[in-house]
């Protein structure tokens, strides 16, 4: 931006010679002349004005850059949603978007977003960084309770083509923006991490192999697995289709210390989270989640959708299809809710009350 645009002596030189040639004049009578005497004074008069106005030039850029700076920061950036504390009760944007700083509960509802059936109530469940560029831009809500209307699954087929059912489902109930929950839903919104590889042992202990791929047939309990039956969800139903299912199913529930050795959602999570996911210790609520799972007892495979019922959250929902070999066969069928996501990227509207209750789930309800 700042370049000197004065003349160069030499270069006006080298013009008057190669004028002088062309117009046949002798070097001698330009010097004579004074020619170049006068040549000089006039390229530093010139110089001398070209500096000024450089000098101003510059001032003005500066100050266009500074009003280039300033209109860039007025420019609506990504929402960057955060938990305010480990309990996940509330999450805070800084954007300015958000006026510099806006707190949203987790559910609390917000009554000026409409979709689905009359009286549906969407309430805030948690934000996710939709584009992996490590800030949370978007804001997650779902209903306040699942849907009244509950899918029918069945057998094998709700292993294999539920996930694509209950989508199907959501979107029928709560229009096309509306997606699935997920158990990822559920792990962000409750703070829990999963551990890879979940099966039962021979004393019906809960272990964890560390990750999600490990095969059936890799099990220390694969010998018991197919000794009752090699039923596989794809119609192969052979030992070598079963043992190259993956473990990568698991379950948790709500409550803490009840000595199943089921694992929990973390003890400082708060109640309106947990609530929110799992309904009331009084009214418990489940839905069906677009995940899908496999998940080994001591002597045999669980194949399963995604759900949450009863305090537990899994991905994979284990009574439907099995690999045991069971004398008459026929395929279980269980109806479900199904639960809708939607994301607000840009245009959040103005949140109301919270509508879940801070009741606690107790040990009292599993006795
Ligand atoms: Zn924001």
């Amino acid at each position: 931006m700042k370049r000197n645009q004065g003349i160069t002596l030499i270069a006006l030189i080298i013009t008057i010679v190669i004028m002088l040639i062309l117009a046949t004049v002798t070097i001698d009578v330009a010097i004579d002349g004074k020619l170049f005497d006068t040549a000089k004074d006039a390229v530093d008069k010139t110089n001398d004005k070209v500096g000024k106005t450089q000098g101003r030039v510059n001032e003005l850029m500066g100050e266009l850059e500074e009003v280039e700076e300033w209109q860039e920061s007025q420019k609506p950036k990504e929402h960057n949603w955060q938990y305010t504390d480990n309990t996940l009760a509330s999450l805070k944007c800084t954007c300015s978007m958000c006026g510099g700083e806006r707190i949203v509960y987790v559910g609390q509802e917000i009554p000026s977003y409409e979709a689905g059936p009359t009286g549906t109530e969407w309430v805030v469940f948690g934000a996710e960084d939709s584009d992996k560029n490590g800030t949370n831009e978007t804001l997650l809500l779902t209903t306040l309770e699942p849907s009244t209307e509950e899918l029918e699954l069945e057998g094998a087929d709700a292993y294999n083509n539920g996930i694509e059912k209950i989508e199907a489902k959501v979107k029928e109930i709560y229009g096309e923006k509306a997606r699935s929950m997920t158990i990822e839903d559920v792990n962000r919104t409750l703070g829990y991490t999963p551990a890879g590889g979940m099966y039962e042992d021979e004393n019906g202990d809960i272990q964890t192999t560390g990750n999600f791929t490990t095969k059936l047939k890799d099990l220390s309990i694969w010998e018991n697995i197919k000794s009752n039956g090699t039923e596989t969800p794809d119609g192969a139903n052979t030992e070598e289709a079963l043992g190259e299912y993956e473990l990568d199913g698991y379950l948790y529930d709500v409550v803490v210390d009840v000595g199943s050795g089921t694992p929990h959602a973390p003890e400082e999570t708060c109640n309106e989270a947990k609530n929110l996911v799992f309904g009331t210790m009084n009214v418990p609520f489940g839905c069906y989640l677009a995940s899908r799972g496999v998940f080994a007892a001591h002597d045999y495979a669980f194949f399963g959708p995604g759900a949450v019922e009863y305090g537990t959250a899994g991905s994979h929902w284990g009574y439907l299809f099995d690999s045991y070999d069971h004398p008459d066969d026929t395929p279980v069928s269980y109806p479900l809710s199904v639960r809708p996501v939607v994301s607000l990227k840009s245009e959040i509207p103005a949140g109301g009350e919270i509508l879940v209750s801070s009741e606690e789930w107790t040990v009292d309800f599993w006795m």
